[in-house]
């Protein structure tokens, strides 16, 4: 079945998974509340395209013709000629919630409703709406073009045909599925955060500096990037978001973010997408 694909955040996930479905023949209409998002959401895909083709990876017919099957929209509205919504909106349980109540009522019947949500679980925002059975978690991973994962995480109502359909999808999109039931964080943010926050409880204490914790996981672990740059690209504000999801879901104190990760994002300072976090990106 050739689906047609709506993305709502048309922000670092949005972007990439509008991307790669394009890439894929698929059409797209991103949706933002914000045109400048939509504009920048734009201009990154046309960048990354052009990476490819200077790579020799892509030629300058297949990104013309991955372009030419991306559209705008800062109407919600636009998911009603989807087959399949790609929800990528900022990590927020009720903004999630209302996107979800909202396409229960725009999105046309038997249309797959996916969350890209990192943490939130998929049973309570599949609740939001009527039809719970086509709701299910799609978990891709940053930057979309290059990761192979995408985690596929059932809600308790969620359907067999709807997992068997996103598997498909993600298999056609390039990506390899691993599936994972629902609870706070799935499998790779339960295991990635609380490492992270570990490292981020290190600089805290004067343990190290952010460089020398990065160096340690790269050098020691063989990690291609230490845990404070990837918490910097991922976004401190989605660090902090997921690991309040884990520490309200669990209740367990083991989980609660650290003070300094905290005052980075009180700060500000959000990591690459704002050109400071533990590294400093400004001129890049
Ligand atoms: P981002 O801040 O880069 O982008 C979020 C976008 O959502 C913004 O452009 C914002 O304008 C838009 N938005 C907010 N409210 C909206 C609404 N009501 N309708 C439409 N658009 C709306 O965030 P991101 O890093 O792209 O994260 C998006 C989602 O993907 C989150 O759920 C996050 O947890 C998840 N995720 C993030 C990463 C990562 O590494 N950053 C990895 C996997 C999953």
């Amino acid at each position: 079945m050739t689906e047609t694909i709506a993305v709502i955040g048309a922000g670092q996930m949005g972007n990439g998974i509008a991307h790669v479905s394009a890439q894929a023949g698929l059409p797209v209409t991103l949706v933002d509340v914000s045109s400048d998002a939509l504009a920048r959401g734009k201009a990154t895909i046309e960048k990354n395209l052009e990476r490819q083709v200077k790579k020799g990876a892509i030629d300058a017919v297949a990104r013309d013709a991955a372009l030419a099957l991306i559209g705008t929209d800062t109407d919600l509205g636009a998911v009603s000629g989807a087959t399949v919504v790609i929800e990528a909106a900022t990590e927020a349980r009720d903004l999630k919630f209302k996107i979800f109540s909202d396409l229960d009522r725009l999105a046309p019947a038997g249309a797959l409703l996916a969350t890209n949500t990192s943490s939130i679980s998929i049973t309570e925002i599949a609740a939001q709406t009527k039809r719970p059975e086509n709701v299910i978690g799609m978990h891709f991973m940053n930057p979309v073009p290059m990761m192979k994962l995408v985690e596929v995480i059932r809600g308790l109502a969620t359907s067999d045909e709807t997992c068997a359909r996103t598997v498909a999808l993600a298999t056609s999109l390039g990506k390899t599925p691993v599936e994972a039931n629902d609870y706070p964080g799935f499998i790779a943010n339960r295991i990635l955060m609380p490492m992270i926050n570990e490292a981020v409880y290190c600089v805290m204490e004067g343990v190290a500096a952010p460089a020398a914790v990065d160096e340690v996981m790269k050098l020691g672990m063989n990690h291609p990037m230490g845990p404070l740059a990837l918490a910097d690209l991922i976004g401190l504000d989605t660090c902090v978001a997921i690991l309040d999801v884990l520490h309200e879901g669990f209740g367990d104190p083991k989980y609660r973010a650290c003070p300094l990760l905290r005052k980075y994002v009180a700060a500000g300072w959000l990591g690459r997408k704002t050109g400071r976090g533990f590294f400093n990106y400004k001129g890049e």
